[in-house]
């Protein structure tokens, strides 16, 4: 039995934060791990600047339902479901990404949680556990599925290197780099091709 794992930003959507802050045209909110390498430090910054802002749950999924899968990712997804089990490993968080699951036909989606006080306010979040994607690859080892894992950058490394075979996509070149044993494609036809590649059934286009 092959069970697939797929990364959610910058493989099937955006990177949800940043659409975000160019939709409000708020330039803080465009930080991400890069600049703040203290991820707690990083999410207190953003629920503050949601605060100042007013923003509360109703207003941020308006906004986030204004986003779209990239393009050809709801076909890749359909055509993956065709012919594996699909789990989606993000850390992003449920009330963020919903609007984009919704248009990706709700696939099952492995992530973290906000919490939400009255009124919709962001009042805190909640991480589902430590190295998350890692975390869910060694346990649906345990049911002996047989795991092929595609992302496009460090937070996924370590998940595809304890699936059985992984494949970056969409990956920047010092990723590509430095993890040289993982093959890495660009685009979704050749995503497919990867996945036939990697499982050990006979699978076609
Ligand atoms: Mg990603």
């Amino acid at each position: 039995m092959e069970l697939a794992c797929l990364d959610l930003e910058g493989v099937l959507v955006p990177e949800i934060w940043i659409e975000f802050a160019k939709k409000t045209g708020i330039e803080e909110l465009k930080a991400t791990t890069r600049d703040i390498p203290d991820y707690d430090v990083l999410m207190k910054q953003r629920l503050r600047i949601l605060e100042e802002h007013n923003l509360g749950l109703n207003e941020i999924q308006e906004v986030i339902a204004t986003l779209e899968p990239l393009d050809g990712a709801r076909e890749f997804v359909d055509w993956l479901r065709e012919r594996f089990q699909v789990i989606i490993l993000s850390d992003t968080f449920y009330e963020f990404s919903q609007p984009l699951m919704r248009q990706l036909g709700f696939p099952t989606l492995f992530c973290h949680r906000l919490e939400i006080g009255e009124g919709g306010k962001v009042t805190d979040y909640t991480l589902r556990q430590r190295d998350p994607k890692r975390q869910s690859v060694l346990a649906l080892k345990t049911l002996y599925y047989r795991i092929i894992a595609a992302g496009d950058s460090y937070n996924d490394t370590t998940m595809l290197g304890e699936a059985d075979a992984g494949i970056l996509f969409h990956a920047p070149q010092n990723v590509i780099d430095e993890f040289p044993q993982f093959p890495a494609v660009h685009n979704f036809q050749d995503l497919k091709k990867a996945f036939i590649a990697a499982s050990n059934r006979e699978l076609s286009l």
